[in-house]
């Protein structure tokens, strides 16, 4: 009868916490990998869907952010870790046309305030 206790639901990882960014990633002189900083979306949360509330749009900007910063982008699930542009992990949401169509619009908006600066 009532909706909002379904604790028995599972719940799982929010998917923006899937993600992360590794600063500068490269092979140090030992042969480990090294880099700057890691950059995650800083997210704990369960979601009884892919995301948590919002968190669509969390990962969205951290994509974003990361495209636009030249980043690869790794994703980890169950131990898995696929690394690709952030363009192409976007590509799994419904919000993926939306990056690349930034990242370009972006691009264009440089060249335009470029040209204004020169007049
Ligand atoms: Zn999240």
């Amino acid at each position: 009868m009532d909706a909002s206790t379904t604790a028995t639901e599972q719940e799982n990882q929010c998917e923006c916490s899937r993600y992360s960014v590794l600063v500068n990633l490269r092979k140090a002189a030992n042969g480990d990998l090294e880099w700057d900083e890691e950059l995650t979306t800083g997210c704990a949360a369960t979601a009884r869907k892919l995301f948590a509330q919002g968190h669509d749009a969390k990962l969205k900007s951290f994509l974003i952010r990361a495209g636009a910063a030249g980043h690869e982008v790794q994703r980890n699930e169950g131990g898995m870790t696929s690394v690709a542009d952030a363009a192409t992990h976007a590509n799994r949401y419904s919000f993926g046309h939306m990056i690349s169509r930034r990242n370009r619009a972006r691009r264009s908006q440089g060249c335009r305030k470029g040209r204004a600066a020169g007049v």
